[in-house]
């Protein structure tokens, strides 16, 4: 851990299931916004009603980014293509400027490499290149990273606690990420570190010593570019 103790100046609450959407969002302190979406898990639940509420909630102050959409293969097959039509419709709502938060899974392969290659052509056939992306919890590989760059160059890979179970071609993957678009998360109250009974934002400083591992580099540096790079990112 860095000598220091690590201050939490800054997060973004997430409100990604349709069945439980806030009528309003306040955030009452600096550093702090809101993202609203729709997890792709929670697909089925998500009528025209929905939809219509999730563009008011876009139209908020309070909210800074469209968190989160994607593909989500680790639920059921039977629902992968309404998935795919949800995260086209969604994406209407998307601005260059407001961050898309991506969210891609799938059990049978850690890089999510197809899923990945699924999300990046939804994207591309819907959206402007200037739009920045945010690739949230991203365990891909090398060829994933470049294939993004090329695409979104304002697009942003985010790591979490995970870093610590990387295979080598995850860890070459995050080797290659340059600093300007490099993220770290706790992904709170999800991914634990082993001792805790439940992850917190507090835990940010252990995602960026096992990413400063990784990547060669001090923790302080990797604490200090990562919070400027989502300042940048979500203009807060
Ligand atoms: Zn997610």
């Amino acid at each position: 851990m860095p000598k220091g103790k690590v201050e939490v100046v800054g997060g973004i609450m997430i409100y990604c299931d349709p069945e439980n959407y806030p009528t309003n969002i306040k955030c009452q302190r600096k550093g702090f916004g809101a993202a609203v979406g729709i997890h792709p898990k929670k697909a089925p639940f998500f009528p025209h009603t929905k939809f219509e509420e999730l563009r008011n909630l876009l139209r908020l102050k309070t909210v800074v980014a469209l968190r989160e959409i994607g593909l989500d293969r680790c639920a059921p097959a039977s629902t992968w293509k309404l998935q795919e039509q949800i995260l086209v419709k969604v994406l209407q709502l998307s601005m260059p400027i407001c961050p898309v938060i991506l969210h891609m899974r799938d059990t049978a392969d850690q890089h999510c490499g197809e899923v990945g290659a699924r999300c990046l052509q939804i994207m591309k056939a819907n959206i402007a290149p200037t739009q920045r992306i945010h690739l949230h919890c991203f365990t891909g590989t090398v060829e994933q990273v470049v294939s993004w760059l090329e695409t979104f160059p304002k697009c942003y890979f985010e790591v979490t606690g995970l870093v610590r179970e990387f295979d080598c071609f995850q860890k070459a993957a995050l080797r290659r990420i340059p600093r300007g678009h490099l993220l770290i998360e706790t992904v709170a109250p999800y991914f634990r570190p082993l001792q805790a009974s439940a992850s917190t934002p507090a835990f940010i400083g252990k995602v960026a010593l096992e990413v400063s591992r990784v990547r060669g580099e001090k923790v302080e540096e990797v604490l200090e570019f990562t919070m400027a790079n989502t300042r940048i990112l979500y203009q807060m």
